[in-house]
């Protein structure tokens, strides 16, 4: 049974709804939501990662409900699980972040922030990208029930892996601003740059193996903690 946005919200109670101006906990970045949008950002909740993820991603998860029934309002969410080391969480919280701009027709934010830390991203030239923003952009101006339902079969027709190769430029970002190791943002940034999702996942896997060799002080993980890890970057694919 589909459920409408004040169901959605009242069974999480935990979490109030953002409205108005907001700041991304990941990546930074501000963005002011339009009128009939609000956005829940779960942080840790493997729960609702587990209820809410299409395919069930041991990462993370971002959704985009619509109800026109309920005066247009559009409910964008994120969640995620733990993952045991620092550098999954912080990418995989900008990840998501960036699925959240771009589900709401807000990628230049995206785009821009990525150039003022020096990132030169031209996956966000790309047509498919371009006209996705577009329609979005419209949507949310004119909250006009046909263009948003346009707008969702667009969202829902745009290639998975160029909706997470836009994605993964969010991780880059939450990184590069959060973790700021040169040598992981200087590695990452070439596959991101690609839109290589499975460079980007390998190598992400591989630094924080090397890490975790490197550095006997750190909390050695459990091996059951490494492969969860390890989850949390090769099947984060379809979310
Ligand atoms: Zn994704």
């Amino acid at each position: 049974m589909k459920q409408s946005i004040a169901q959605l919200i009242e069974e999480d109670y935990l979490v109030k709804p953002q409205t108005g101006k907001i700041i991304l906990n990941g990546t930074g970045i501000e963005i002011d939501l339009p009128e009939n949008v609000m956005f829940i950002d779960h942080g840790i909740n493997t729960e609702w990662v587990e209820r809410h993820s299409r395919d069930y991603d041991p990462g993370g998860t971002s959704t985009l409900t619509y109800s026109p029934h309920e005066n247009q309002t559009v409910l964008a969410q994120l969640g995620r699980v733990e993952c045991p080391y620092l550098i999954a969480d912080i990418f995989t919280q900008g990840h998501e972040e960036g699925h959240v701009l771009q589900n709401l027709g807000q990628q230049t934010k995206l785009e821009s922030e990525a150039r003022k830390l020096g990132f030169k991203i031209p996956l966000f030239n790309k047509p498919e990208v371009i006209n996705l923003e577009a329609k979005a952009r419209l949507a949310f101006e004119t909250k006009n029930r046909r263009i948003f339902q346009e707008y969702f079969d667009l969202l829902e027709n745009t290639s998975a892996e160029s909706k997470e190769s836009i994605a993964n430029v969010g991780g880059l970002v939450a990184l590069a601003k959060q973790y700021g190791d040169h040598e992981l943002i200087r590695g990452l940034y070439q596959p991101v740059k690609k839109g290589d999702l499975k460079q980007a996942d390998a190598f992400l896997s591989e630094y924080q193996s090397n890490l975790l060799k490197h550095s006997p002080k750190k909390d050695k993980p459990t091996t059951v903690q490494r492969i969860k890890s390890l989850l949390c970057f090769l099947t984060r694919g379809n979310d």
